[in-house]
């Protein structure tokens, strides 16, 4: 039988895997503001042949402990848009909040929709259901065009959803993260049997992050 011990305290993520880190160190989740340290608070896990068969009881303190950095880890991959966990979850540079691609891109193209919406863009001939809500997804060929038939300076507005900050620049994928709070989770799920949904939360065939910057360069 292999005893693991978790001391309490903060912990930072290096370079050991995840199960590594859970063993030797406590719970690890990392994202600029937001990530989430997890306090193990002296949890003391019993590895042994039979665990997975004995299950642990609601009432166990160990088992609450776990239900807390089960918890946290899910929180920690939660979209605050999709308010679901997701995998593909990405941070904007300029505030550190992170969000699903699926909700970025949703946002982005909303910004894109405005702006062409704006009276001084009038002008640009395009397809009407363009202009509407519900408009299939604005791809790279689609941006170009808007940049190309543009008078004026076509400027789309993109800002953190939670703070207001302007994004000027591509999000930056989260994916130490992602890849602990999954570890973390797949882990405590064995002893557990604790159900969770984990959507993808991805992005848009057709276009790129860097394809709603063009209007700036
Ligand atoms: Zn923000």
């Amino acid at each position: 039988m292999a005893l693991a011990t978790l001391p309490s305290g903060s912990y930072s993520l290096n370079n050991a895997s995840h199960e590594d880190e859970l063993e030797r160190n406590g719970i690890v989740v990392l994202a600029k503001d937001r990530f989430v340290v997890l306090a193990a608070q002296n949890v003391r896990l019993q590895h042994c042949s039979d665990m997975h068969q004995q299950r642990l009881s609601e009432g166990d303190s160990i088992r609450r402990k776990l239900d807390m950095i089960f918890k946290a880890a899910v929180e920690s991959l939660t979209c605050p848009i999709l308010l679901e966990p997701v995998k593909c979850l990405w941070i904007l540079p300029e505030c550190g909040h992170a969000f699903s691609a699926q909700a970025l891109h949703q946002l982005f193209q909303e910004a894109v929709r405005l702006e062409l919406n704006r009276d001084l863009h009038d002008h640009i001939n395009v397809e009407p259901q363009l202009r509407e809500e519900g408009h299939t997804p604005y791809t790279a060929e689609i941006f170009a065009r808007f940049k190309n038939l543009a008078t004026f300076n076509f400027t789309p507005s993109y800002k953190c959803p939670l703070c207001r900050t302007v994004v000027t620049s591509v999000p930056i994928r989260c994916t130490q993260t992602v890849n602990t709070a999954l570890g973390i989770i797949s882990f405590i799920r064995a002893y557990t049997q604790k159900v969770v949904t984990i959507e993808n939360g991805c992005g848009l065939i057709g276009v790129d992050w860097a394809d709603y910057f063009i209007f700036t360069i």
